[in-house]
């Protein structure tokens, strides 16, 4: 059987879900299992709602836009407005909002996973019943009876030997199932998310669960590029990489697949494509065990909004093992994930991503110990597999502030 992931932006409109069936249909609905993202920029829209509700603003206001968007794209590909998926929208509508009224926590990483979630069950609900509608057979799944976490919500992780029970049980491997990416459930069935663009993990989740063939991920660019087409001029497409490659990149930005996604795969060796669901016929990327990266060029990643923090000791001691156990202790405590390190004798710098934005009171418990001095809103370049004309094009015309080089990466951050 095979795994195909879809992300919001191949479902954020109407034409987008048609293409859902197109894909399917060219390929054949049997054996797959389908995971799908929220329409388009739901989920951004989604954490808006969580913010107003949160610091009681209208939630309304907030709301209303996202209930259009589906509503629109509905009555574009339903021919009945008397369709059972108004209703089952509606009801997920209803759901959240009674959430909303009877909830007490003032966790946000709770009550976020609590709201963010219908982006998935609502896009799954449209594209199931459209399918059906078009006479494609398919079982709808609530993931969040398969993923099964701990309650580090926004960031949950995988309770593997129950989630592979309950993947089991609840999919047939011959058929056609449309389930979600990045949900889940805790023990006490609060629902849970794998972290933003978590979806192409589930889909590592369900392939490893259900020993798969591959994994596709049907994206809008041809494949993996080496460099992302926002931000640099003229990528090429990689033809083929390994997983430890793969990883790599992931690791040091490239969002072209999420991190944890590849662990999984790998464990099985079980194959993943990035294919563009635009030209459906073309192979794009193969990520396979041990194949070199073919065509061999520099790949460029940059990472936004990160923090240089700049450490040394008070009294210009050594900063050794002990003062470093105690940092990344630090780091760890206020979930700051750090993408370089660099020491010498008397001081520690490293570049960190402020996702939880913990910086203040990192910074804070920091000079109870260390001077301290920071930059913010810093990039961090990668190239890997350089060359020194990669290196000059991408210094140009920056402050670089810190450059590290290994054998098969070089790493800066700079401004901007
Ligand atoms: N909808 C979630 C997000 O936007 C998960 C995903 O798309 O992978 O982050």
């Amino acid at each position: 059987m095979k795994v195909y992931k879809f992300g919001g932006a191949s479902v954020k409109d109407a034409k987008g879900v048609r293409n859902v069936l197109k894909v399917l249909e060219t390929n054949g609905p049997k054996n797959k299992l389908v995971v799908i993202s929220a329409m388009g920029k739901t989920t951004n829209a989604l954490e808006e709602v969580v913010n107003a509700y949160l610091h009681d603003q209208n939630v309304q206001e907030a709301l209303q836009p996202i209930k259009e968007y589906h509503h629109e794209i509905m009555l574009e590909i339903f021919e009945h407005r008397d369709a059972p998926v108004f209703q089952k929208v509606k009801d997920f509508f209803a759901d959240l909002e009674n959430f909303l009224a009877h909830n007490r926590s003032e966790n946000y990483d709770f009550v976020y996973d609590q709201i963010v979630i219908y982006g998935e069950l609502l896009s799954t609900t449209i594209v199931s019943s459209y399918l059906s509608a078009e006479g494609m057979k398919n079982t709808w799944l609530d993931a969040r009876n398969c993923i099964k976490t701990d309650s580090t919500y926004r960031d949950a992780q995988v309770q593997w030997k129950e989630t592979q029970e309950r993947i089991i049980e609840q999919v047939d491997p011959q058929a056609l199932t449309i389930t979600q990416g990045f949900i889940g459930t805790d023990e006490n069935n609060f629902s849970t998310t794998l972290g933003r663009e978590g979806s192409d993990y589930t889909a590592g989740i369900f392939a490893y669960c259900l020993n798969a063939d591959d994994v596709t991920i049907w994206k809008d660019v041809p494949g993996v590029l080496n460099a992302d087409p926002r931000v640099f001029r003229n990528p090429s497409l990689l033809e083929q990489i390994s997983y430890e490659e793969a990883i790599e990149l992931a690791f040091y930005g490239a969002s072209v697949i999420h991190p944890k996604t590849l662990q999984p795969l790998q464990r099985k060796e079980i194959p993943l494509y990035v294919r563009s669901f635009i030209d459906p016929v073309t192979p794009g990327t193969a990520v396979k065990k041990g194949q070199p990266i073919l065509p061999k060029i520099p790949c460029f990643i940059v990472k936004r909004n990160q923090v240089l923090i700049s450490l040394s000791s008070l009294d210009f001691s050594f900063i050794m093992e002990e003062n470093i156990s105690h940092i990344f202790n630090l780091f760890h405590k206020f979930q700051m994930k750090v993408d370089l390190i660099q020491n010498s004798a008397i001081s520690f710098s490293v570049c960190v991503d402020n996702k939880f934005n913990n910086l203040e009171k990192l910074i804070n418990q920091l000079k109870a110990t260390f001077r301290v001095t920071y930059n913010t809103g810093v990039s961090l370049y990668t190239i890997r597999h350089f060359d020194d004309t990669a290196i000059t094009d991408l210094e140009r015309e920056k402050k670089i502030l810190l450059k590290q080089t290994t054998r098969e990466t070089v790493q800066i951050v700079a401004i901007p």
